[in-house]
């Protein structure tokens, strides 16, 4: 019958301290994640993009308000009104008028519409005139037929290398509030667009303005969400066409979405100056990165610590293994095998013999009168000798004999390869030295024989009748006056 090894003993203890170990530290690795990916979220969405968005309208709340108050004010203007209801008839003075505008308010080009001449004037002189028919000047008809009293409106401007302005359509009335032209100004969005770039390229954050409607008005020069250009509507984009399905048009607030498998942060907020939607949008992904990074390592730093602490572990448990299997095979007062242990190394033996159909002897010794010497010098005597006794057995011996503490004064030696007469030899060499020798105790030389009994293994025999056949020899040799050798051959 085959007893599972030590090691094999110790799996489930050691699978026990490595799961409690593993979930422990996964436990905690996760607890630290999801911590930080949840107050990495709400700073998104709390405060990152609200920000974007507050520096982002600051901004374009700087270069659009003003312009809007300028035209507001060329609008209501009686000399410009007076000027064209006088029937336009000095040029020089509304090319002075738009040029005194243009410079000490610093805008682009500044221009005003002439319902009742169709011409174009700004601040070089006079530019063209507006065709219905032209598609370039279809925003003039645009603006005329609106119902509100202005428009923004980004569009390239022919008196400037059809550059991308932001124009301010003011419509003029006269003072019986007819409609006599469309005036304001114009501005470059560069800095608005400078900004919208900073925040998409280093911060990983799309900015775009959206109108009403939900088209693309304005955004950075690599372009917004996902590459989106100006002029495309919030359908069109992948992710964003599911959260304009939940609102049929843009409105402010927080959305989360989903593009590609990213998760997306989104924050909208109506600019009423512009009547546009202010989108700051942010994917996780960048987000997430580093905590990504530092999740890695902690259970990279868990997997070595459990491993670390699993070879530890194992090789403690080893060394104590042995530590007490040596404990419990040995004999503490001669420190030679005791019967367990003898119990295990001698049935492999006999087994080894069988298979190799080798010789094996054994030896059984039994010392003689040794109660007397007990009564006579002392137990501690008795000790003293049993102890030199097994000294000097086992400095007779070879590596492969088997030698035991049977119990009380009675030895047993297993010889492995050897032979009658090789053993009836050791058996003499044993007797004789013990005869010859004196062991010390407290002064006195004290002096022991012993009786040996002598057989050998044969065929299907087991170590219990070879160990009985070798204890009848012992009687045999106590029986015939101690001190002395007999065997016992079937
Ligand atoms: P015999 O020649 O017939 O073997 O006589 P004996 O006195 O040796 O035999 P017996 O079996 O009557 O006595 C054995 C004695 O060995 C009795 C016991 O007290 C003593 N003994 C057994 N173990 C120990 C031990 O560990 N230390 C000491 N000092 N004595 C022991
Ligand atoms: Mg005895
Ligand atoms: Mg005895």
């Amino acid at each position: 019958m085959s007893r599972p090894s030590p090691i094999a003993r110790q799996r489930p203890l050691i699978v026990l301290i490595l799961l409690l170990l593993g979930c422990g530290f996964l436990a905690t690795t996760l607890v630290s994640y999801y911590t930080a990916l949840h107050s990495i979220r709400a700073s998104i969405v709390n405060t990152e993009l609200p920000l974007t968005s507050d520096n982002v309208y600051s901004e374009i709340q700087k270069d659009l308000v003003r312009p809007i108050l300028i035209s507001s004010m060329m609008s209501r203007d009686t000399y410009m009104r007076d000027w064209a209801i006088d029937g336009e008839r000095n040029v020089e003075q509304i090319t002075r008028y738009l040029q005194e505008v243009q410079e000490h308010y610093g805008t682009v080009t500044s221009f005003f519409i002439s319902e009742p001449s169709r011409t174009y004037y700004h601040a070089k002189g006079v530019l063209k005139q507006i065709e219905e028919a032209e598609p370039r000047d279809a925003w003039y008809f645009r603006v005329r037929e609106m119902t509100e009293p202005y428009e923004i409106n980004v569009d390239i401007d022919m008196a400037n290398q059809d550059r991308l302005t932001v124009f301010i359509n003011y419509k003029v009335f006269d003072y019986q509030q007819r409609f006599i032209g469309v005036t304001g100004v114009g501005l470059t969005v560069d800095a608005v667009v400078k900004l919208i770039d900073t925040y998409q390229q280093r911060y990983n954050r799309s900015v775009f303005f959206v109108d009403p409607v939900g088209r693309i008005v304005l955004t950075g020069t690599s372009g917004g969400a996902m590459g989106a250009k100006v002029g495309q509507t919030l359908g069109e984009l992948p992710g964003l066409a599911s959260v304009m399905a939940q609102v049929s048009a843009p409105q402010s607030g927080n959305f989360q979405y989903q593009e590609h498998g990213r998760n997306h942060f989104l924050n909208v907020r109506f600019i009423p100056e512009l009547n546009w939607y202010l989108f700051v949008d942010k994917h996780e992904n960048g987000a997430l990165a580093g905590i990504r990074k530092s999740l890695y390592l902690n259970l990279l730093v868990c997997l070595l610590v459990t491993a670390i602490v699993a070879v530890i572990v194992s090789l403690a448990l080893r060394r104590y293994q042995a530590r007490i299997t040596a404990l419990a095979t040995t004999d503490q007062l001669t420190e030679l095998l005791n019967r367990r242990g003898f119990d295990l190394l001698a049935n492999q033996a006999i087994q080894e013999a069988r298979r190799n159909q080798s010789e094996l002897c054994t030896l059984l010794l039994d010392l003689d009168n040794f109660k007397e010497l007990n009564d006579t010098h002392g137990h501690q005597a008795g000790d003293q000798v049993l102890r030199g006794f097994a000294r000097n057995l086992r400095d007779d011996l070879r590596q492969s004999d088997i030698l035991c503490r049977w119990g009380g004064e009675e030895f047993v030696l297993l010889l492995k390869d050897t032979s009658v007469e090789q053993a009836r030899v050791l058996a003499q060499k044993i007797r004789q030295q013990t005869e010859q020798s004196e062991f010390h105790y407290n002064g006195s030389d004290l002096r022991i024989t012993t009786s040996i009994g002598l057989a050998q293994l044969h065929a299907d025999e087991s170590l219990e009748q070879l160990l009985l056949r070798a204890d009848r020899a012992l009687y045999r040799a106590k029986q015939g006056g101690r001190n002395r050798l007999c065997e016992e051959h079937p």
